[in-house]
C-alpha cells in the first residue's frame, strides 16, 4: 500500500503530494488524515506530514519510494470531508495545501492529553480474599492490604482515590500491577467548559413569521432538499429561537449542528439559552481557551459526546460524524473573513462544507451582507423574513442631527443640543444610555492647521495617534514618540488633534453631568483578561448610567434598560478609502440603533453627522435596510465591485522597494497577457498602509465577473512567481473579495 502525503513545510515548491510506501506493520494502522513521520530529501531528515490518500497504486518509481516511519501522534487525524474542504480552500483562496490542512485541523499544536487512571482488580473474589489474608499477615504489606480490601468492595477504583484517600503510594500500585493482581487502565478525559445549571427550558409560542420559517425549513428538510437560507430579521425578532427549533429538528434524526457566532457576541447569556434547551449536549469554542481545552471540545464532538458546537469562525471545522445543519448568526460580520492564509470567508466555506456533507446552511442578520442579499435576489439563497420584534416592541425613534448647523448656531461641543437634552432626561428618569464613536485614543491624529503636516510613524507610514500622557503612538507597530506642541515643519503652534476619542468624550460627559456614573469601553480599557466582560456586566447590573465606547459596544448585547443611544461622528467610517465604507457605516448605525429600547420602554437614537444626506446615513436613520441595499447595489454594479463582480487583491511585500516595483510591473504585464484583456487589472498602488516594519508594500487588484476566472489567474500567477527567481525575496499574498482595500 502507498500513501500520498502533504509534508509540513510551507514552501510553494513543496506544495504537492509526496508518495510513500506503507510498511506492512503499519498497514491498517495508518489512515487518511493521520499525521505521520517520514524521511525527506537527500539527507532523509525526518519530517511530518498528513496522509491525504491511500491506494495500492504508486505513480512514483516504486524502486525509489521511501517508507513511512511511524504515526506522529495518536491524535489529529483529519476527517476525509475536511481534507476535501481544505483542498477547496486552497484552490479558492490561495496558499499551500499544508496551510489549508492546518486551518481545518482542530488544534495546531501538540497538547497535553488529560487522562484519568483506574486500578482494576484482576483476581476473583476467592483469590482476592486469599491475597488479602496474605497481606494482612505481613506487617510490611499494610498498604497493599488496604488497596486489596477496597478493591474487594469495588472492582475498579480511581488511582487518585487510592493515592489520596487510602494514602497508598504509586509505587505500591505499580508493584501490584507487576504481580498481576491489578491492572492500571487509563481513559482520556475531555474538559467540559459548560457549567451545570438547573435552568429549565420552557417552550414558547412562535409568532407567525417564525412559524413560517420553521415550517418551510422542515418541509425542505423532509424532502431532502439542501439549501442556503437567509433569515433576515430585525434585532430582537426571535432569530435565535428559530435557529434552535431548526437545530432541534435535525438533532431528532441523530445529526449534529454548528452555530457560528462572532466572538464578541458569544456571551454567557447566549450560551445559557442553548444550554437551557439542549443541556449538556452543547459545547463552545472561544479564543480564551487553551489549545488543550479546544482540542477536548473537538474530540467530544468527534466521539459523539455533544451535538451542538457554538463558536467563532474556527468552530466551522468541528469534526462531527453526521453534520445536519450549519447556522451563521450575524452573517454580515467582517470577522468571518480570516486574516491568515488561506484567507477564507466562513460563509462561503460553510456553504461548501454543507455541500460536501449534504446539509443546509442558515444565515441570520438584521443587516445582511450585500453578498447574501444579492444572492437572494439572484435566486441562489432562500429568504425568511421576520419583520416584527418578537413581542411587537416598536423600533426606536431616530433623530439625525446636522453638526454643521450646530456649529453655525454656536455650539462647538461634540454633543449636540438634542443629544444633551435627551441625556439629561434619561438621567432624571434613571434609565441607561450608550454613546458610540468609531475611534479610539484620546484625540486621533495630529496635524498642523497652518501647513498641513501630519505626524506619521517612520516605519509604517500611518498617522500616529495622540495618547494621554503626551505620547504619540503607532497602532500598527507600537512605535512611540513624545507629542510635540509646535509643528516640526513650519514651527506653527496650531498643531493638534481634531477628532474626539472615547477618553475625550468621557471627560466631557463627566464635566457636563457630574452626577452621572460613566463607564468607558475601548481597546484601552479592555486590554486585561475579561476586561470586556467586566465592563458589560457592570453596565448590565446598572452600575453606570452611561456606557461610552467604540464599535464593540454596539454588537449583539441586550440591555433592556437602555433607552437612548447617541452616535457621535457617524460619518468617520464613511471616509475610509474602501468600497465597503457605506455598508459598514449602515451596519454600524443600524446595529447601534438596535441597542435602544429592547425592553418595555421605547428607545430613542441620536445620529450626529456632517453628511446627513448620505444614503447610508439616511437609510440607517429610517432603519430601512432594503432602501440602503438598492442604493448600494447600484453603486457596486456601476463600479463593478463585489458582490456583482469579483475582486482579487495581490499584496506584495519586500524590503527592497525597487525590486518590489519591478516585480509588480512584471506581474501586471504577465497578468494582462494571460487575462487577454478580459480580466481588469488595477495598480500596482501603494496601499493605505504603504510600509509596515520596514517592509514596503504594493497591491494589485484584478476584477472579473466570474470567480473561476480569478482563481485561474491566481494559479497562473503562482506558477509564474514560483519559476521566477526575482520573487524569492518578496512575500506575495492573495486575497479574494477582501474585506478592506489595503
Ligand atoms: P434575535 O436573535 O433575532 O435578536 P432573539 O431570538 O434573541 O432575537 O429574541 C429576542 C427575545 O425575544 C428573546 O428573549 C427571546 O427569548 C424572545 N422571544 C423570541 N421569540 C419569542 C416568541 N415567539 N414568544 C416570546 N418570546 C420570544
Ligand atoms: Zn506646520
Ligand atoms: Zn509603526
Amino acid at each position: 500500500m502507498y500513501a500520498k502525503v502533504i509534508v509540513d513545510i510551507v514552501h510553494e515548491q513543496l506544495d504537492k503530494v509526496f508518495e510513500y510506501h506503507i510498511p506492512s506493520d503499519l498497514e491498517g494502522v495508518l489512515k487518511v488524515g493521520m499525521e505521520v513521520v517520514a524521511p525527506f530529501g537527500n539527507g532523509n531528515r525526518e519530517i511530518s506530514g498528513y496522509i491525504v490518500e491511500i491506494s495500492e497504486i504508486c505513480e512514483f518509481d516504486t524502486a525509489k519510494v521511501k517508507d513511512i516511519l511511524r504515526p506522529a501522534s495518536k491524535r489529529n487525524a483529519i476527517e476525509e470531508n475536511l481534507i476535501a474542504l481544505a483542498a477547496w480552500m486552497k484552490e479558492h483562496y490561495g496558499g499551500t495545501m499544508i496551510q489549508a490542512l492546518k486551518t481545518v485541523l482542530p488544534v495546531k499544536k501538540e497538547t497535553v492529553i488529560r487522562e484519568k487512571r483506574y486500578v482494576r482488580l484482576l483476581l476473583d473474589e476467592e483469590a482476592g480474599r486469599a491475597k488479602l489474608a496474605e497481606f494482612l499477615s505481613d506487617l510490611r504489606m499494610k498498604s497493599r492490604a488496604r488497596v486489596m480490601a477496597a478493591l474487594l468492595e469495588n472492582q475498579v477504583l480511581e488511582q487518585e482515590f487510592i493515592i489520596k484517600k487510602l494514602n497508598v503510594s504509586k509505587s505500591v500500585i505499580d508493584a501490584l500491577d507487576k504481580q498481576g493482581v491489578v491492572r492500571i487502565e487509563s481513559e482520556q478525559v475531555f474538559r467540559n467548559p459548560i457549567k451545570e445549571s438547573k435552568a429549565a427550558w420552557e417552550p414558547i409560542e412562535y409568532n407567525e413569521e417564525q412559524q413560517n420559517a420553521i415550517d418551510r425549513f422542515r418541509e425542505d428538510y423532509l424532502k431532502g432538499e439542501k439549501k442556503t437560507y437567509l433569515l433576515y430579521g430585525v434585532t430582537g425578532s426571535g432569530k435565535t429561537e428559530v435557529y434552535m427549533e431548526m437545530i432541534a429538528r435535525v438533532l431528532r434524526d441523530g445529526k449534529q449542528a454548528i452555530v457560528l457566532i462572532p466572538e464578541i457576541a458569544l456571551t454567557y447569556q447566549t450560551v445559557m439559552r442553548f444550554y437551557r434547551r439542549f443541556g449538556n449536549r452543547i459545547s463552545i469554542l472561544n479564543s480564551r481557551m487553551t489549545d488543550g481545552e479546544r482540542y477536548d471540545q473537538m474530540m467530544r464532538a468527534k466521539e459523539g459526546a455533544i451535538d451542538i458546537m457554538i463558536g467563532p469562525r474556527s468552530a466551522l471545522f468541528t469534526p462531527f460524524p453526521n453534520l445536519g445543519l450549519i447556522v451563521i448568526d450575524e452573517e454580515h460580520e467582517h470577522t468571518y473573513k480570516s486574516e491568515q492564509i488561506p484567507r477564507y470567508h466562513a460563509r462561503e466555506t460553510a456553504i461548501k462544507r454543507a455541500e460536501l456533507e449534504g446539509t443546509s446552511v442558515v444565515l441570520g442578520s438584521a443587516t445582511p451582507s450585500l453578498e447574501s442579499f444579492y444572492r437572494v435576489q439572484c435566486g441562489e439563497y432562500e429568504i425568511f423574513t421576520l419583520k416584527e420584534r418578537s413581542q411587537k416592541q416598536s423600533l426606536p425613534e431616530v433623530y439625525t442631527v446636522d453638526m454643521r448647523e450646530e456649529l453655525k448656531a454656536g455650539n462647538r461641543s461634540i454633543l449636540s443640543d438634542k443629544l444633551r437634552e435627551l441625556m439629561r432626561d434619561r438621567l432624571d428618569k434613571k434609565q441607561q444610555m450608550m454613546l458610540f464613536i468609531n475611534r479610539r485614543g484620546y484625540a486621533g491624529f495630529i496635524s498642523c492647521r497652518s501647513c498641513g503636516y501630519v505626524a506619521k510613524c517612520p516605519h509604517c507610514d500611518v498617522s500616529l495617534t495622540s495618547h494621554r500622557g503626551g505620547k504619540l503612538v503607532c497602532h500598527y507597530c507600537g512605535y512611540e514618540e513624545k507629542e510635540y506642541y509646535t509643528c516640526p515643519e513650519c514651527g506653527s503652534k496650531h498643531i493638534g488633534g481634531f477628532r474626539a476619542g472615547t477618553q475625550q468624550i468621557e471627560d466631557l460627559v463627566k464635566a457636563e453631568f457630574p452626577q452621572a456614573r460613566v463607564l468607558r469601553m475601548d481597546m484601552d480599557t479592555t486590554r486585561e483578561k475579561d476586561g470586556f466582560e467586566k465592563i458589560l456586566e457592570a453596565f448590565a447590573n446598572g452600575d453606570a448610567d452611561i456606557l461610552i465606547g467604540t464599535q464593540m459596544i454596539v454588537k449583539g448585547h441586550d440591555f433592556p434598560n437602555v433607552t437612548l443611544v447617541g452616535v457621535l461622528a457617524a460619518d468617520l467610517s464613511l471616509y475610509a478609502d474602501d468600497y465597503r465604507a457605506g455598508e459598514r457605516t449602515f451596519q454600524l448605525l443600524a446595529q447601534a440603533a438596535g441597542r435602544a429600547g429592547r425592553g418595555s420602554e421605547k428607545g430613542e437614537v441620536v445620529i450626529q453627522t456632517y453628511s446627513p444626506d448620505h444614503y447610508a446615513i439616511e437609510t440607517a436613520a429610517k432603519q430601512d435596510y432594503e432602501a440602503f441595499y438598492e442604493e448600494e447595489i447600484s453603486y457596486r454594479k456601476l463600479m463593478g465591485y463585489p458582490p456583482v463582480d469579483q475582486l482579487l487583491a495581490v499584496l506584495a511585500e519586500g524590503e527592497d522597494e525597487e525590486l518590489l516595483e519591478t516585480a509588480c510591473a512584471y506581474l501586471k504585464k504577465y497578468a494582462e497577457r494571460v487575462g487577454k484583456q478580459e480580466v481588469y487589472v488595477i495598480g500596482p498602488a501603494s496601499p493605505y498602509v504603504g510600509k509596515v516594519n520596514n517592509m514596503h508594500r504594493r497591491v494589485l487588484y484584478f476584477k472579473h465577473s466570474k470567480f473561476e476566472m480569478l482563481t485561474l489567474m491566481k494559479d497562473k500567477l503562482e506558477q509564474y512567481i514560483e519559476v521566477n527567481a526575482g520573487f524569492k525575496k518578496l512575500r506575495i499574498q492573495f486575497d479574494f473579495n477582501p474585506m478592506n482595500i489595503f
